[in-house]
């Protein structure tokens, strides 16, 4: 049995927080974690910011909403549901992927979740676990899945390290070099024969 893992930000949805910055003209929620590299700094951050611009959930996600997939991510997700079971694995949260999602037809997605109060301010976050994509996929070989996985970033390295083959999309030049291990591609044709590639199946296009 095979199962194919994929990361959602910056493979099948533009980087979050960046569009939403965009989106509401707040420069300051462009911060990453290459500025603050302190993960609960950077998140409470955010969430001070969000509570002073007066941002609660409802009006997050209507921000959110307003977003698409990346060009041809819904025909992939769709392509690759066809052949493979489906599990996103990312570092966002439930309730800013959800809008999303539901332009993707809402496949299963493993991420993390948000405190919300009944006004609906955002009062905290909860991580699902540390190290959650490598966990997620040494639970799915413990099960006997075989895990063929894809994603853009260093955050997806030892999802791909410890899935049975790994795949880089859209990644940084830096990535790549620095990973050279994982075959590298940039658009969902080629995606879509490396999955094939990597199955141990005879599947077609
Ligand atoms: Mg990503």
């Amino acid at each position: 049995m095979e199962i194919a893992c994929l990361d959602l930000e910056g493979v099948l949805v533009p980087e979050i927080w960046i569009a939403f910055a965009d989106k509401t003209g707040i420069d300051e929620l462009r911060a990453t974690t290459r500025d603050i590299p302190d993960y609960d700094v950077l998140m409470k951050q955010r969430l001070s910011i969000l509570d002073r611009h007066g941002l609660g959930l409802n009006e997050i996600q209507e921000v959110i909403a307003s977003l698409t997939p990346l060009e041809g991510a819904r025909d992939f997700i769709d392509w690759l549901r066809e052949r493979f079971q489906v599990v996103i694995l990312s570092d966002t949260f439930y309730e800013f992927s959800q809008p999303l999602m539901r332009q993707l037809g809402f496949p299963t997605l493993l991420c993390h979740k948000l405190d919300v109060d009944q006004t609906g301010r955002v009062v905290d976050y909860r991580l699902r676990q540390s190290n959650p994509k490598r966990q997620a996929v040494v639970a799915l070989k413990s099960i006997y899945y075989r895990v063929i996985a894809a994603g853009d970033s260093y955050n997806d390295t030892t999802m791909l390290a410890e899935a049975d083959a790994g795949i880089l999309f859209h990644a940084p030049d830096n990535v790549i070099a620095e990973f050279p291990q994982f075959p590298a591609v940039h658009t969902f044709a080629d995606l879509k024969g490396e999955f094939i590639k990597a199955s141990n199946r005879t599947l077609t296009l």
